[in-house]
Order: C-alpha cells, then structure tokens, then sequence
C-alpha cells in the first residue's frame, strides 16, 4: 500500500515535471511549434540501439576497407542498402581520384652497423583480423614522393620550425641528411615539410612510446597502447598550403570528365621521401646516433640515450609507389523536407579506413547508421522535417578528405544556395563532449547538450563537460571564466576530417562532435589494430557513448531541420572574436619583446657567459625589431560586431514575445543562413586562395590544428608585419560586413514587433 503510494507520487511529480519540459521554450521555435518538436525529439532519442551499433562495426571492420580495396566498395554498397532498407532516397556518387600505394619501401643503414628495417606489423593471437596481410594496406604515408636518398641520419625531435632552431645553436645542420622525427606535436605532413625546408633528402616518422606507448598504458594486447611494431599510417599531403582533396582536380570535383593535372604538377604532394615506421625499427637508428644528447623535452621513453646526430654510417631510404587513380563511393541519403526543402541539413562520417578502422572511423559511422535508422523510423511515424536532411558516408576521407572536397566541389553551387549547416564525426570514445566548429552555432551545441545524458554520470553531457573543465582549469581566473560564462565555449575548427571544405572553402557552418577523455587511442591509430578486438576491450565497450553520440547529433539535426528560426547566434561568436582580437595583439606584443630581449641577450654577451665549453653552443642570430602593427580597426571591429549581437538578442527576445510572423521568420533564416559566408573572401588567404574563410583555417605550419584569423596570426608568426597590417584591414572588412548583416536582421526584427 505504502509503496504504490510513494509510486503514485513519483508518477504525479514526473508527469509535472515532464509536463514543464514539454512546455519550456525551445530556442528557434514558436511556442504552437515547441511541445511537437520536445516530443519527436524524445521519440528520436530512444531510438538508437548499442546492439545495432556492435553489430555494424563488427561488419563494417571486417576486412580492411582502404580507397581502391574490394571491401571499401562492399561497405559503400551495404551502407547505401540499409538507408534505402530505413526509406530515405539514398545514391552513391562516385568519384576517380589520385591514390598512391606502395611498391617498394626500403629502409636501412650501412657502415659498421648494418641494420635493414622490417617494415612489418605482426598479427596478435586472439585478434582474428590482424592476420590479413593479403588485405592490409603496408605501412606508408600517403602521397610521398618516389625516392631513393642516402644520407646522415639526424634526430630532430617532432620535426617543428622551433626544433630547428634548437639544432642550429648545436650547430647541427640536416643538409644532404635524412631526419628522424617523432609522431606527434603537429600534423604529420608538417614534418617532411619543414624538414625539406631545411633541406633535408628524406624522412622518417616514428611513434615513441613516451607519447603512444608503454609510457601511457599497457602495450596492445595486453593493454590499448602501441606495440613495438605497431605503426602509424597518414596522409602527409600538404593540404593546408594548397588543398585537400584529389591533388590532380584542386579546386573542382573529380568527376570523370575534370581536367586532369599530370602527377608531377601536383603541388600538394610532398616534396621529399618519406616513411613511418615503428619504434622497433627506429632503435636501432636512434641508437647509431652520434653528436650531442638532446635537449630534455626531446627525449622519449626507449631505454638509450637520445643524440641528435649525425650518424656516421648512412642511412638509405628508397620508395616506390603506384600512382594510380581510383573511384571512391560517397553515399547520399535525403530525407526531403515538406516546408522549405531547398534548405539542406547536412550530415556525414566517412567509412574508408587505413586498415581496419573500428575506431577510426567506424565507430563514428555506426553512430550515424543508428541515427539514420531512427530518423527514418520517425518518419513512417509520421514525423516531418520541414527542411531536407542530407546523409553523407565519405569515402577516402583518410588520404585527405578526397570523398567530402570532390563532392562539396562538385555541388559548389547547390550548396552555396541550399546549405544550412555540416556537422561531423569521424569517431567516437568514452567520456566527455568534445564540441568545436563555427561560433555562431556555440549557443545552440550547448543548449542540445542539456537536453543529453551521460551515460556513466546521469548528469546531462553539457554539467560533465562543463564540471570536467573547471576541475581541469589550471587558475583561479580560468574556473571563474567558466562559471560565469553561460555557455561552454567551442574550439575552432582546423583541418583534418571532412569538414574542411565546407567551412573553410564555402562558408557553411559547419561543427565536429564526439566523445573522448576517458579511454586512449592513440595507440593504435592508423594500425592494424584498430579493428573490433581493440574497440571492444578497450574503448567504448558496451557502445553506450555510440548511442549519446547519436543522440547528440541526431537531435542538433532535427532541431535545426524544424526551427522557425535558426538557430545562429552571435553573442558568443562575437565575445570568440573579442578573445581572437586579444590573442592576436599578445601574440604580436610577445613577438617583439622576445626579440628586444635576445637581442640585447646577444649584445651584453650572456650567451658567451653561460656557454659550456664542453657542451658548446652557437647563439641564436640578432634579428630586426618588428615595428608596431595597427590593431585599430580590428578593435573597432570587434567591438562593432559586439554591438551588433547585442542588438539581435535584444531585438530577437521582443520579437518572440511579440510573436514572429512566418514572412518575417523567413526573411531573417535567409540573412542568418548567409551569417557564415559572410566570413569568407573571393580572393580567400593570401597563396592559398582555395581557403575562403577569413575566421578559420588550419596552419600552414600546424596542419590540423585551426589558426583563428590566420592572415594576420599567421603574418605574425611568420614576422611578415607588412603582410600583419594589410592582413588586420582585410579580417577588419569582414567582420564589418557580418555587422552589417547583423543590423540589417535587427532591423527586420524590430520593424515586425513595432
Ligand atoms: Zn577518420
């Protein structure tokens, strides 16, 4: 009696509270609009199945899916059967793309110590797909030049333009060498860049295990870290100074019938040899080093001393590789919208691997299968977006991006009409939300994030990430940023997975969002052992963070596809801004002090002074005194921007409570859907014109990693104060314009609810 009572209770209090949600507002929608879209969202969320999601990794990772292999094509065909079996209108389109393999690799060194490397990742007992060598792709990096150099080997630590400058006070040149550098600290391909930079003939990557190895955890199979032949495969195309996608069709979609460029004019294939390999075949290498010990921070975890070089014997590299062109297969599903159908929600993960790729990319890819299927359940329930939804499973996203560019390239136009927004994954873990991309969605990727639970905690994904970061906060100030501030802030996008030619080369707005923090993968990146076994004993075993991702992003998807308003908004992208203005001014302001410094360091002779004679040093050059950079018009920028945002919430909130009429709602959607190409240039930045985005790309030196107002932080880094300047009016011009489009929708606004 006692118990269905309290039972009677519960079921009174959840009834009011659940009736509360149904009713509290929902950013972008009128109030009639709201309780529909709260509860198809709820339906939506119950949906996806960790049963399924096992189940489709373990036949999506059965056998290794490369571009050009059997079983990438079989993937495309099964994915694309299944969104047609879940009633979207579904298609592959297929693309002929450049696509090196490997025909020779040879690695070895001569003198005294004669040592050829194996090249060879074993198979492990208990892991059924690490034995099919037939299938696999050898370890190499995609898009080195054929080659065959000798030389001196040099360590130069992760291969960085400051790594250089330390060797140039040991008095180290890598002239006519072979350098060595460690995975890690950047982008792959910066490292054969700068190394050829420098001129150096070839290069060699290796993981050490102080940053994927045993220095992190027990070594896969006992544990999820690197074994002692495990190898990093990877892409080192230098996209970020040209562009990704197929390096013969820069630029334009590599459909049959695109003009081609001849392998040699390609210009973003490296420019020297280069080959990963294990640490087990680097410590022999290492260990023939001569020259001075390196640096500290240099050293990793072998059991040796680290030199940096040169050796006396040679080192020999030779690489072959058939260059030959290969169809990739997008798979495209719509589902249409009943409203405004010519508006695109677009969504992707790509499913090509470099082997077997259960975490990479699978694991993102049975997230959006689960999505897919539980929107297409909607459906026959009724359920109607009011704008089309895309699905985009890419192909040879792994040599660099080649399925999500040749496809954006090729519908440049529709897109630039039709797109709403691109949100992307490219794997998931254990842990905490991982949310970066466009600003001008920050508002919106923490409102959906309430609206999710963590499935370790219970708590909503958005209080553990955010409970998370102020516990990680490393000041006082840093946690009080974090409470005070309503929203978690998003990191910008670089490069490195397939949202890169939407935000970077259209203007789409674009986000990445997994889960990660709790388990490391690094350890078998790119090997042969990412693949089921792994996933299943070491990552997000019981697929409970796949089915939060699906959530996560299903919902963002549903939610933008039926908004009576969408959902940009632009306080946060302005106060992103005002911390980008800032950074910049510290960074130009860090620059000159630092060289006024060393120069006077240079001239009082301190170098000389705390030189030791038997570790002797060279002193770092004097250099010229940057002149102060005129921020001005950044400053009044930001701050015109800062305005303009207040000004649209303001004019915003009177609106909803006025009401918004459907010709108004739209007239403002058409100018918030343009909010994001307003960020881009004709001319885009400066010697690579194909990155359009004035706000986000990746570095030229990080690759991957994003440089927020890249003409100018990037003019900076580089000490071009002339190009600084010019750079700050060009960025300054920009953000007017979004001001500009800003004010004109707080206009509309205001006149509707006069
Ligand atoms: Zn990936």
């Amino acid at each position: 009696m006692r118990r269905i009572t309290w039972l009677g209770l519960f079921a009174v209090v959840f009834f009011l509270l659940a009736a509360r949600a149904d009713e509290a507002p929902l950013q972008g929608f009128i109030a009639a609009n709201a309780t529909a879209e709260r509860q198809w969202e709820q339906k939506f969320r119950a949906l996806p199945n960790p049963d399924n999601m096992r189940d489709d990794m373990q036949r999506l990772s059965a056998r290794p899916h490369h571009v050009g292999s059997p079983y990438d094509k079989q993937n495309a065909e099964w994915i694309l059967s299944k969104f047609k079996e879940w009633g979207w209108d579904a298609q592959i389109e297929e693309f002929d793309v450049l696509f090196p393999t490997p025909k020779e690799r040879l690695l070895e060194m001569t003198g005294t110590t004669h040592f050829v490397a194996k090249l060879e990742e074993p198979a492990v007992a208990g892991d059924s797909t690490s034995n099919q060598q037939s299938e696999q792709l050898p370890s190499y990096n995609a898009y080195s030049p054929d080659g065959d150099a000798t030389g001196p080997l040099v360590f130069v630590n992760y291969g960085l333009p400051d790594d250089y400058k330390t060797l140039d006070r040991l008095g180290i040149s890598v002239k006519g060498a072979i350098v060595i550098a460690k995975y890690g600290g950047s982008w792959r391909g910066i490292k054969p860049k700068v190394a050829a930079e420098h001129g150096a003939v070839g290069c060699l990557i290796y993981s050490d295990p102080a940053d994927d190895g045993y220095s992190v955890d027990d070594a896969f199979p006992q544990g999820p870290m690197r074994p002692a032949d495990g190898v990093q495969r990877g892409s080192v195309m230098d996209f970020a100074a040209y562009s990704p996608g197929d390096p013969l069709t820069p630029g334009v979609g590599a459909t049959p019938d695109a003009k081609r460029l001849a392998v040699k004019d390609a210009q973003s294939i490296a420019k020297i040899p280069v080959l990963p390999i294990s640490y087990g075949d680097a410590q022999p290498l290492l260990a023939a080093l001569g020259g001075p010990i390196v640096p500290k921070e240099w050293r990793g975890a072998l059991p040796m001393a680290y030199h940096a070089g040169p050796s006396t014997g040679k080192v020999h590299l030779k690489l072959a590789f058939n260059w030959d062109v290969k169809p990739i297969y997008d798979v495209i599903a719509k589902i249409a919208g009943s409203d405004q159908a010519d508006q695109w929600i677009i969504r992707g993960n790509h499913h090509d691997a470099w082997v077997n790729g259960a975490a990479d990319p699978v694991s993102g890819q049975v997230a959006l299968l689960e999505e897919a299927r539980a929107l297409g359940e909607l459906a026959k329930q009724g359920w109607k977006p009011k704008r089309t939804i895309v699905y985009c499973a890419w192909d040879g996203e792994e040599p660099v991006l080649l399925g999500s560019t040749e496809w954006a390239e090729t519908h440049e136009k529709d897109l630039e009409q039709h797109a709403v927004a691109y949100i992307n994954s490219d794997g998931n873990g254990r842990g905490y939300l991982s949310m970066s991309g466009s600003n001008t969605l920050e508002h919106f990727v923490n409102d959906v994030a309430h609206d999710i639970t963590d499935p370790e905690t219970s708590l909503n994904v958005w209080q553990r990430l955010r409970d998370r970061e102020i516990s990680n906060a490393k000041t006082a100030d840093a946690k009080k940023e974090i409470r005070d501030r309503a929203d978690m802030r998003m990191s910008a996008l670089g490069s490195g997975s397939d949202y890169s030619a939407f935000i970077d080369h259209l203007g789409v707005a674009s986000l990445n969002i997994f889960y990660s923090g709790e388990d490391d993968d690094t350890g078998i990146y790119h090997s042969i052992y990412d693949d089921f076994y792994w996933y299943t004993h070491f990552a997000d075993t019981k697929f409970v963070y796949g089915r939060a991702l699906s959530q996560t992003i299903g919902t963002m998807v549903m939610r933008i596809a039926d908004a009576d308003l969408l959902p940009f908004e632009f306080n946060d992208f302005a106060d992103t801004i005002k911390t980008y203005d800032k950074e910049v001014k510290k960074l130009a302001d860090d620059e000159r002090d630092q060289i006024i410094e060393t120069n006077r360091e240079i001239d009082d002779g301190l170098f000389a002074a705390v030189d030791d004679p038997r570790r002797p040093k060279v002193a770092p050059p004097k250099e010229d005194v940057p002149p102060h950079l005129n921020f001005a018009p950044l400053d009044n920028a930001t701050d015109a921007l800062v305005g303009s945002a207040q000004r649209y919430h303001t004019a915003l909130e009177k609106g909803w409570a006025k009401g918004l009429a459907a010709g108004t709602l739209q007239d403002v959607n058409s100018g918030l859907r343009e909010s994001e190409r307003r960020l881009t240039t004709e001319q885009g930045l400066l010697r690579r014109p194909w990155y359009k985005n004035m706000i986000y790309a990746p570095g030229v030196y990080a690759g991957y990693g994003a440089k927020t107002l890249p003409g100018v932080r990037e003019a900076i880094e580089q000490k071009n104060w002339e190009e600084a300047d010019s750079e700050i009016e060009r960025v300054s011009k920009v953000l007017t314009s979004e001001s500009a489009l800003i004010d004109s929708l707080s206009e509309k606004l205001e006149s509707a609810s006069r």
